[in-house]
């Protein structure tokens, strides 16, 4: 059973669990879909039908910030742990260039998701980097049509909330992939465009706060988190 977070149900699985199960849907006949929503996004899906539908649609539900894992510990259903997509996108890498599955790249700006490429076949020896694309295309049929033709086991969406929630549950079968994951900016940090938190600010839930120095128009967007934090607060109070 998931675990409901305002209106978002979460997978309650560890990090290795979440890879395990990934792995599993990757083997099995049709097309899967991951979410990995943060409070930012679970926000979104408060006001947007669509976006909802589309992320607990999914087969794979992960927790990629600390604010959900205290979300669901305040709504008195904790979850086990948080499971940041980047992270579970490279145990899934792992365990893919064991096995030599192949994975194609989808989104951000033009050049980054060849880099990442380049960047991931080389640190997962065995890994086949499918094809890339970036993630400013006005048409959808090519891009479908070219994850069909590179013959991908996985693609990673990685077109920001909600249009990658979107576009894996509208083309999600069409590609004929068998798995999808909804990555947000992880080409970025694969490329090395953009740096991760060092473990020190993740390993104290402040990884928001190191994002927003380094790039503080993210500001308004995080002004989500708050308001996540004062709508969990009065569904505690409802229940
Ligand atoms: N992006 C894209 N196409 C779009 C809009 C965004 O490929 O039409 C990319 C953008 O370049 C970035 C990613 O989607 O690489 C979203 O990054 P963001 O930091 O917003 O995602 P987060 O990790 O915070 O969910």
């Amino acid at each position: 059973m998931r675990i409901n977070v305002l209106g978002v149900g979460f997978d309650n699985l560890t990090m290795d669990e979440a890879v395990d199960r990934g792995m599993e849907l990757l083997r099995s006949p049709g097309a899967h879909r991951v979410a990995t929503p943060n409070p930012e996004i679970v926000e979104l899906c408060r006001e947007n039908l669509a976006a909802r539908q589309a992320v607990n649609g999914a087969d794979l539900v992960l927790p990629d910030g600390i604010g959900v894992v205290k979300g669901a510990k305040m709504l008195g259903t904790p979850l086990k742990s948080r499971v940041p997509g980047i992270e579970f996108a490279a145990g899934l890498m792992e365990r893919m260039a064991a096995e030599g599955l192949s994975l194609y790249l989808l989104g951000a700006k033009p050049g980054v998701a060849e880099t990442a490429g380049e960047k991931l076949a080389e640190k997962y020896p065995g890994l086949k980097i499918a094809g890339t694309h970036d993630g400013y295309f006005q048409e959808d049929g090519p891009v479908v049509e070219a994850i069909r033709a590179s013959g991908a086991d996985c693609v990673f969406v990685c077109l920001g909330a909600p249009k990658q929630e979107l576009w894996m549950a509208r083309h999600g079968e069409a590609t004929g992939a068998r798995l999808l994951c909804g990555l947000g900016g992880s080409l970025d940090v694969f490329a090395g465009v953009v740096e991760r938190a060092p473990k020190f600010w993740s390993d104290h839930g402040l990884e928001w706060f190191y994002r927003l120095c380094r790039d503080p128009r993210r500001a308004g967007r995080m002004m989500k988190l708050p308001l996540f934090l004062i709508h969990v607060q009065k569904e505690k109070r409802r229940k």
